[in-house]
């Protein structure tokens, strides 16, 4: 099948109870047994629901894997697959990580016993580096939360498993989508999805999701069930329905943020865009090669001396909000949100301006996206008795 048809195929039967085209919503915490320990699949939903397996079937579909998982967000999907690791064990991440993925490893992980290192992956070698006798993972995203820097998946994998073929190789997909990128067929180990985010598509659900290959299942499975920390019944549902309609959102979303970085480029009051398709990205040929499109994430730096804060206010249709990926277009300031906790000396290390904006292109028109930036950067143009700054 191809992805397309897979969005809504695969992993799919329609229920076997009644023909339902759409998985129904088992409604139910517990199964009735013919007789001691003798069930048809199901004991208890914590561990499996069919609900949940519909979805998890299609999730591992759309991935390529062989078994997916799902869970209550996807803050729970990571902490199902670091607890997968011992005290002791060495982790490797990207230094430009999602800001809730960096404070679990710091703040919750780093107090277990866990030791983790942090570097720019945009080099594989720096990957290399770093790997010891103790490294039991690397960890993945690409593209990066705010600065769109692009991981070689491929090369990370290869090199990582050419010194021990043990470690465990995980991507975070969130920014990129099954669509544009499949971090399995690359030689990934687990995938992982905040799908809050594109697969939700519709700012209205919280939820994670793992798919893997055949030889990880008893493992994730056997720290998933222990952990507890699955989907409940109705937001499988709707994230079930949300899949399906994943490729038109995000094509549309693709087209549009081209259009739109192109359009931020060329603006005089823009000092830097970070998109992966400009060709001055200097990742732009590696992201050629990796995904199917570039996505739907823009971050952009104002020039300096506008009022950031105050271009965000003057949006009149894009509301500044914190999550990402929604039908909507909405844009944030990383010094103020994910990254308001860190110094403004690490800021500036890591390259996050106080004028930096991320941007997450939405599906309306383009020319109304782009009428709201250009008015919005009008008015932070003018002081408050109108005249030019
Ligand atoms: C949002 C996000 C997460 C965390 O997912 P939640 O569903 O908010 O728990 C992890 N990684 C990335 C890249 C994200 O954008």
């Amino acid at each position: 099948m191809k992805f397309n048809t897979k969005t809504i195929h695969g992993g799919q039967e329609h229920d076997p109870a009644t023909g339902a085209v759409m998985p129904p919503i088992y409604q139910t915490s517990t199964y009735a047994q013919s007789s001691p320990g003798k069930h048809k699949g199901y004991e208890y939903s914590r561990a499996a629901n069919p609900t949940r397996t519909a979805l998890e079937n299609n999730f591992a579909a759309i991935e390529n894997g062989t078994h997916g998982f799902a869970f209550s967000s996807g803050l729970s999907a990571i902490d199902c697959v670091l607890k997968m690791l011992n005290p002791g064990d060495e982790i490797i991440a990207n230094d430009d990580l999602y800001g809730g993925t960096y404070r679990m490893f710091t703040r919750m992980f780093e107090k277990y016993g866990l030791k983790f290192h942090f570097v720019n992956m945009e080099e594989s070698s720096n990957v290399e580096e770093l790997i010891n006798k103790d490294t039991k993972l690397i960890w993945i995203e690409t593209p990066t939360n705010p600065l769109m820097k692009i991981a070689d998946i491929k090369e990370i994998a290869a090199l990582t498993k050419a010194i021990n073929k043990d470690i465990l190789v995980a991507v975070d997909n969130t920014f990129a989508t099954p669509y544009l990128q499949l971090p399995l067929d690359l030689g990934a180990d687990i995938v992982m999805h905040s799908a809050t985010k594109y697969l939700g598509g519709h700012s209205d659900i919280l939820a994670g999701a793992v798919a893997c290959s055949q030889e990880h299942i008893d493992k994730i499975w056997c720290v998933a069930k222990n952990l507890g920390g699955s989907l409940s019944d109705f937001m499988v549902w709707m994230l079930e329905r949300s899949i399906k309609t994943l490729v038109i959102r995000v094509k549309e979303q693709n087209r549009n943020a081209k259009k739109l970085a192109r359009f931020l480029n060329k603006n005089e009051d823009v000092k830097t865009v970070y998109y992966p398709g400009l060709k001055s990205h200097p990742d732009y040929e590696l992201a050629k090669q990796q995904m199917r499109g570039f996505g739907g994430m823009i971050s952009f730096e104002l020039n300096e001396g506008l009022d950031a804060p105050k271009f965000l206010k003057s949006l009149k249709m894009i509301k500044p909000s914190m999550s990402l990926a929604g039908v909507e277009s909405s844009m944030l300031l990383p010094a103020q949100t994910s990254h308001a906790l860190i110094s403004q000396k690490e800021r500036d290390d890591l390259g996050i301006g106080n004028n930096l904006i991320r941007f997450s292109v939405g599906i309306e028109s383009p020319k109304d996206i782009k009428d709201d930036i250009e008015q919005a950067i009008a008015s932070v143009k003018v002081d408050e008795l109108g005249f030019r700054l």
